[in-house]
């Protein structure tokens, strides 16, 4: 029987680079993939449109990637297998339907003019908000990069304690609360601030008037300044490859068409795998499932295996809003009307503002397909123009306001839905509303169009069985399921109620995205001193410390 270390179930980004790290801490790794591509949702195709057409059939952006630890720690490896990021000053624009726009730009300066531009007292309001957000940077990017549920996480609470006291904590933790509604009527006047902002609250898998949204919306604000919107030249299958080679060039091995059926437990522990074939891998040391809740707790684990209490929290683990892609090949750039700045932009939402998010969002969540949905349009090419023949372009367009599951009905009226199912009729209906209202900010995207794809959410659970009923975020990120809640406030953080079996992947935290953050947070776990050494380790530095203040005041 083939024996590892450690036993990684998935293929997707919190897996690929959790074994990447493991194995350069030494430890033998295997990771298991069901299907026949590794890489999860980084799904880089050529075959998708037309010759020469390179897509991200589905996540495309990488800021979350770049600025990661993972990254930091495995950035000379990936180097040396190619990898390399590009980026651009301009990462986001929101197109309103009177041909207006606004832009956040990777300026702090540039930023408060643009602000300024739509109201004077705006510019001045991004400034005291970038500041008085980065003051506090560390504990805001920190609840996103710690185990909560740990010794690490009261640590951060009471690093927050020691700065704000106990009522300023409480005040903290208030606007950690707020939504982006509230948030962005309490920072700024114009409605054109707030439909910058407030598309993106989509990309946290939460809503404009969830509670918070307004947390979320100002991390990802801030980080879009600080970051930019970098992707990998070439497309992400440039980084899976890469963190694949760094496993296998340690000594691991990396499978596809390799579908784990049970994780095998004996005396409460996780020993081994049992892949679809019958074949048997041990894992002497882990076994780390980037799965849902639903199949962790319901298909990997055996009846007993978890407690009750447990896996019955885990039938009820809620997925969220479905989501459609679209993407286009066309000959030529996009002819934006009004700003041309539109065309170089990463993602331009186009969008009524915070309103219609706020409508589109609120029809979705009551099953009904949106009469004006955020129409988020990634332009590849305006960062990586390796993606498509010279003086042609792609169109990545996502649509994150789509019923969970049946479709009830049209809120405009105009679409048959018949029975709620995403046949092709149903998805390719809708893609023409969307490609229509598009169509009229970009002139020439009928015209120019070499191919459409569209994909339903019916066809996105398809492509990836943790995308439950086209849910992108692994589960619904509304509180009760976030943060110190996820994935189960009955089995928080990653390590679970079987010893040696760790749960990862977006349905856990810091939840959904590809900065790897939960496979990071395994990989130290895993690799952590022995408690007699953290403690020798913790005398030696607090010494250094004192030695240090010593040699100062003297
Ligand atoms: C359409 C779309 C667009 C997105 N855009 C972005 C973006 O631009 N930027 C961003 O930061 N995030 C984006 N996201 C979110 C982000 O891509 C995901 O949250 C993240 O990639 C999830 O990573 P993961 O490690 O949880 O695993 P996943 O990528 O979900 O991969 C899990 C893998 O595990 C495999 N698996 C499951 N069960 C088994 C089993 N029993 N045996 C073997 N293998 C199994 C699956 O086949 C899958 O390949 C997007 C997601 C989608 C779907």
């Amino acid at each position: 029987m083939a024996t590892f270390d450690a036993v990684f179930v998935g293929g997707g980004i919190n897996s690929l680079a959790g074994a990447a790290l493991l194995s350069k801490a030494g430890w033998n790794v295997c990771l298991l993939e069901r299907s026949e591509e590794l890489g999860g949702c980084i799904k880089t195709s050529s075959d998708l449109t037309a010759p020469g057409f390179t897509h991200e059939v589905l996540a495309s952006w990488h800021p979350l990637f770049t600025g990661s630890p993972a990254y930091a720690e495995l950035k000379g490896d990936l180097d040396r297998r190619g990898l390399e990021y590009l980026n651009t000053e301009l990462p986001t624009a929101s197109a309103f339907p009177d041909g207006t726009s606004a832009f956040l730009t990777t300026s702090h300066e540039g930023n408060v003019t643009e602000f300024a531009h739509h109201a004077a007292a705006d510019g001045p309001a991004w400034d005291a908000m970038f500041n008085g957000f980065m003051a506090n940077a560390d504990l805001s990017f920190g609840v996103l990069g710690t185990e909560l549920w740990s010794p690490a996480g009261l640590g951060l609470g009471r690093q927050a304690l020691r700065r704000f006291g106990r009522r300023g904590l409480l005040a903290y933790l208030g606007t950690v609360l707020s939504t982006c509604r509230d948030w962005l009527g309490d920072t700024f006047e114009s409605e054109a601030a707030h439909g910058l902002l407030a598309p993106w609250v989509l990309h946290t898998g939460l809503g404009p008037d969830q509670a918070a949204s307004g947390f979320m919306t100002q991390v990802i604000a801030c980080a879009l300044q600080l970051g930019g919107m970098p992707v990998p030249k070439g497309g992400g299958i440039v980084l899976v490859d890469g963190l694949a080679g760094i496993v296998r060039d340690a000594g691991g091995e990396v499978r596809t068409g390799a579908e784990v059926e049970r994780v095998l437990v004996s005396g409460g522990k996780a020993t081994a795998v049992r892949l679809a074939s019958g074949e048997t891998i041990r894992a002497e040391r882990a076994v780390i499932a980037s799965v849902t809740p639903t199949q962790l707790y319901g298909g990997l684990l055996g009846t007993g295996d978890a407690p009750t209490d447990v896996t019955g929290a885990a039938r009820r683990y809620r997925y969220g809003r479905g989501e459609m892609q679209i993407h286009f090949a066309m000959s030529e750039p996009p002819d934006w009307y009004g700003d041309d700045r539109l065309g170089q932009t990463a993602i331009v939402h186009v969008t009524p503002g915070l309103d219609g998010v706020s409508r589109a969002v609120n029809e979705a969540e009551r099953g009904l397909l949106p009469a004006e949905a955020t129409i988020v349009c990634g332009q590849p090419m305006a960062v990586d123009p390796s993606r498509a023949p010279e003086g042609s372009w792609i169109v990545w367009i996502q649509l994150q306001e789509l019923p969970a599951g049946r479709v009830k009905g049209d809120a405009a009226g105009e679409i048959d839905v018949r029975d709620g199912i995403w046949t092709e009729e149903l998805r390719e209906e809708y893609a023409d509303r969307v490609t229509a209202r598009l169509g009229r900010h970009i002139q020439n995207l009928e015209r120019a169009t070499i191919k459409r794809v569209a994909l339903s959410p019916a066809d996105i659970a398809a492509m990836n069985v943790n995308l439950v009923g086209g849910d992108i975020y692994g589960g619904s990120c509304a509180l009760d399921q976030n943060f110190l809640f996820r994935p189960l406030a009955q089995a928080p953080g990653h390590r679970t109620p079987v010893d040696n079996l760790w749960h990862i992947g977006a349905s856990t935290h810091p939840g959904p995205g590809l900065g790897a953050g939960s496979g990071y947070l395994v990989y130290k776990e895993l690799t952590k001193p022995a408690a007699p050494r953290r403690f020798l380790s913790s005398v030696r530095d607090a010494g250094q410390r004192l030695q240090q203040s010593v040699a100062k005041s003297s």
